[in-house]
């Protein structure tokens, strides 16, 4: 069964996740549920705590625009080096319909744990690069929003505006 992905401001959503100490059972149902929800919603990455759990995990579909997705789990990641400049939009799936231009480096190098407790370490670049720095950030806290500058900072303005418009308060005053 996919998660249902959090969306802000849920305060999960801010809180800096922590390091996984053992990857048992418990890892590998949840690292489970993240794939099929990651897929299950069209996205390109996914942080534990996007969907509630603390631990500091992404999983990353690795062939966004094929009909066979690639997940690729990263447990306790780190960006070991990043290189180049690129601006492009991004979305997140705790933000629907929002859209930031966000800079973001060209290639990454990031060093994980997979599963099977096995160090690894990528060299990834674009899309795949812009993902990891986005799901790292996830796992600190950090959100799309705090990447906004200039004209963008009215974007997010208006969006939190609006979705926020959406909610209805009972009760107070
Ligand atoms: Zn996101």
């Amino acid at each position: 069964m996919p998660y249902s992905v959090l969306k802000y401001p849920t305060p999960g959503l801010r809180k800096k996740t922590s390091p996984v100490e053992k990857i048992g059972e418990d890892v590998f149902k949840l690292v489970e549920g993240m794939v099929e929800t990651m897929l299950a919603e069209d996205g390109v990455g996914l942080a534990a705590n996007q969907i509630g759990a603390e631990y500091r995990i992404f999983v990353m579909n690795t062939t966004p625009s094929d009909e066979n997705p690639q997940p690729i789990v990263f447990i306790n990641p780190i960006v070991l080096h990043k290189e180049g400049e690129i601006v492009d939009e991004e979305g997140c799936l705790s933000f629907p319909d929002l859209y930031l231009k966000i800079a973001r480096p060209e290639r990454v190098r990031v060093y994980a744990k997979d599963l099977y407790n096995e160090d690894f370490v990528l060299e990834l670049s674009g899309l795949l690069a812009r993902a990891v720095m986005h799901e790292v950030d996830h796992l600190d806290g950090i959100l799309i929003i705090d990447h906004a500058a200039g004209a963008e900072k009215e974007k997010v303005e208006k969006y939190l505006e609006d979705s926020s418009k959406g909610v209805k308060v009972s009760g107070g005053l």
